[in-house]
Formats: structure tokens, sequence, C-alpha cells
């Protein structure tokens, strides 16, 4: 490890493998640093990612995808089902994805420690210059021009540099999820079980990942749970009732934001993406793809910024910019008002809803489309929703 470098990106998930690769690609000296001892464990994550989206970023490759699954099923209240037709999704593997990113991070030219921490900036006013690593037990100095920081939902990097990045216990869901196998589910659907009794402020998931086996999961409302009514209690009540056969393998644990993003996302040397910036889907808990984008708009800024010897607030908000002006911008704003909205219902209101659309076509998952259809049935919600 140098003392200096162009690019140091600080976390080794997929937002800061992207941006490592993406940086080095372009041929900056890039070092990647991960706390942990090795990438993509434990895994914090229920796996679906988009096919589209997937491939916008890495080839398909079946040594990552554990299933790819066809339709979706949301599934209200009273049990009333909608299903989505020709919604092409990966349930990935995400301790081979989270380690073939970082591979070519790697390959790319990007230099890779794990089990190296960034304990806090390195600050000369209010510019980042770099950080202090703990590797070992010693600690280091290493100097960047550009610091990215891809630090995740624990994220401190961006507090400790001045950012305001605290979360309301009311936007952050608190999760679990088992591995459960052995269990008769339709290997091709994703299922999505939506009711406040049985996941408050939150929803269940069925994710298949082949071989009778399945990520089975939850996210409530961090300000909703209690004794008795956490996550894994919430979770271990749905498996009993629906999966009693199951074998479960492997129980995670772990938190998603789902409030607005940063207000700020650039500053003097520095740039946040992913988790750490607050990009994961206020409505669906969603993050790997948002990671990956914002990391690499994130490098393509910081690339600009070192080959034109600015790495100020003002050249690095290009960044901030960009990412507020793309679809995944726009589509985070739409899923937070959504997201609002239906908090404002309760279960009633859900399965009057979810009653309406029985026989509405919804050819894509997507939030719009999903407003679109609501709205189409349901015109009382128009001050409620975003125009779709
Ligand atoms: C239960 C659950 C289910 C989910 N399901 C899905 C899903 O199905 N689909 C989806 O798209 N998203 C899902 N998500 C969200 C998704 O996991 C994240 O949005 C995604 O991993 C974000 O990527 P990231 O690179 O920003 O952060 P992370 O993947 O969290 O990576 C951040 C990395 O930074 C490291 N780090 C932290 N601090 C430091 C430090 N000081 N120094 C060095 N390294 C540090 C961490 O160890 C970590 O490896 C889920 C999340 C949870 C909790």
């Amino acid at each position: 490890m140098k003392d200096s470098y162009d690019v140091l990106v600080v976390g080794g998930g997929p937002g800061g493998a992207v941006a490592a690769k993406t940086a080095a690609d372009e041929g900056l000296s890039v070092l990647l640093i991960e706390k942990r001892p090795a990438i993509g464990v434990p895994v914090r994550c229920a796996e679906r990612i988009g096919k589209d989206s997937l491939t916008e970023f890495i080839e398909a490759d079946p040594r990552f995808i554990s299933a790819e699954t066809s339709s979706a099923t949301l599934i209200g209240p009273d049990g009333t089902e909608i299903t989505l037709e020709s919604q092409a999704d990966c349930i990935l593997n995400r301790k081979v994805f989270d380690r073939e990113l970082i591979w070519k991070a790697a390959e790319a030219g990007a230099e890779i420690q794990v089990h190296t921490r960034a304990a806090e900036p390195i600050m000369e006013g209010d510019k980042i210059c770099g950080a202090v690593i703990e590797q070992h037990g010693k600690r280091s100095f290493v100097r960047a021009k550009v610091v990215i920081a891809a630090d995740g939902i624990e994220s401190g990097f961006a507090g400790q540099a001045g950012i305001n990045t605290t979360v309301p216990l009311d936007e952050i869901e608190t999760c679990a999820q088992y591995i459960v196998n052995d269990i008769n589910i339709d290997e091709t659907e994703n299922r999505f079980h939506i009711s406040f009794a049985d996941a408050p402020g939150g929803y269940l998931w069925v994710f298949p990942k082949g071989n009778r086996c399945a990520n089975i999961g939850i996210g409530i409302r961090g300000s909703s749970s209690g004794e008795g009514q956490r996550a894994r209690d919430c979770l271990d009540r749905f498996i009993e009732k629906n999966y009693p056969e199951g074998k479960i393998t492997e129980l995670i644990a772990g938190a998603v934001s789902v409030c607005r993003p940063l207000s700020e996302t650039a500053a003097d040397g520095l740039l946040i993406v992913g988790d750490a910036a607050r990009l994961s889907d206020p409505l669906t808990g969603c993050g790997i793809y948002n990671a990956m984008f914002s990391g690499k708009l994130a490098a393509q800024t910081a690339v600009s910024a070192v080959k034109n010897g600015d790495t100020s607030k003002k050249a690095l908000t290009a960044y901030d910019k960009a990412w507020r002006e793309s679809t995944m911008g726009k589509d985070l704003a739409c899923s937070y008002a959504v997201k609002e909205a239906l908090l404002r219902m309760n279960d009633e209101t859900l399965t009057a809803v979810f009653h309406s659309m029985q026989n509405c076509k919804i050819e894509h998952i997507s939030v719009q489309n999903l407003v679109r259809a609501i709205l189409k049935e349901n015109p009382q919600f128009a001050k409620e929703l975003p125009p779709a």
C-alpha cells in the first residue's frame, strides 16, 4: 500500500467496486479498502436485481446468479394476488457476485486491501485529503485527491467529514431473512406480501434461489419494532404459517434506509455513493443497482476532476447534479412519495386497492407502472400519489 493515490474508495460493496473499476479503467491510481476480512460476507441482502439492471454493469453469469425469475406476485392483506408477468429478475449469489465485481476492479488496476478500515478522514480545513487507515492494528495515513465513500448503510466516513447523514428511526427498516430449504415454491416467481398486520410499515418477500430453496425475509419500520414484534418475530410467524416444512440454514439481520437521499453527496475532495448516500429505493429497499450506478457516475466525475486538477466541491457537484437528474434520481423521488402515501393507508384500504386492481394488466413492476394502475382504478388517490 502506498501513501498516496488519485482515488481512495472506502468500502468493497457493489458501489465501491464499480467506482474503483471505473476510475482504474481511466488510468487513475486507485486504492479500495474493505474493513471486513472477506468481500461479500456476511450477505445482508435478498439478492434480487432486474436482469436489465444487472447486465448494464456485468455480463450475466450462472456463477453468481442463483435463479432467474419471470414473474412477480403482490399479495394483499386478505390474500388477493396481483401477478405481473414479463418481470425478468435475477436472484444473485452475492457472496460470489461481490467478489466478481472486486475482481473486475483489481483486473482494471485498482489495488484492493481487505481487513482495512478507514478510521477517519484526513481534513485540511473543509477539504478531505484522504483517510487515516487501520490495518492489522496499525494506523497509517493515505492521501487521495478524491475519496469515494461507499461504506454502506452504517457509513461513518461522510458524517466524520461534516456531512449530515442522520436517518430518522421512522425511516429505517429493520430486516430479518432466512434461507429456507425444502419448500414447495414456484421457482420462477418472486412473491411480495403486503400487509401491515404482518409486516408493519414494510413487506415480506419470497425470492427463489433454485432447488426448492428461497430467501424469505421481512423489513419493518424501525419505530414499529418492539417486544414480540421485532422483524424476526414477524418473520417466524410468517414462516410457521406459510412454510412450516421449511428447513432454515441461515439467518441474516440488517437495515435499509427508506429516507430521501442525502441533501448533498459531494464535498471538497469527497463523493458519497450507494447506501452511504441513502440511495436505496425507499419503497422496495433495493439498492444494488443504485449503488453500482452512483459508483460509476462518481468515479467518472472523479476522473474528470483529477485530470482537470480541480477536486473542489464545485467541480465534484457535477456528480450530485447528474444522479439527481438521472432516471434513478427521479425514481427515488417517486418511490419516496409512494411510500409515504402507502404508510398513510391501513390494511382495509390496501385490501380495497388490491381488489380494484385484480383485472389490471401491469407488464413490468416499475413504481410508475404500479402508480398508473392504482390511479386508473382509484382516482381518489390522485392527491396522495405522485403523477406517473
Ligand atoms: C435484508 C436486506 C435485503 C436486501 N435486499 C435487496 C435486494 O433484494 N435487492 C437490492 O437491490 N438491494 C437489497 N438490499 C440493499 C442492498 O444490499 C444494498 O443497497 C447494497 O448492498 C448497497 O451497496 P453499497 O456498495 O452501497 O454498500 P454495501 O454493499 O453495504 O457495502 C459497503 C461496504 O463498506 C464496508 N465498510 C463500511 N465502513 C467501512 C470503513 N470505515 N472502512 C472500510 N470499509 C468499510 C462494509 O463492510 C461493506 O462491505 C437489501 C438490504 C438488506 C439489509
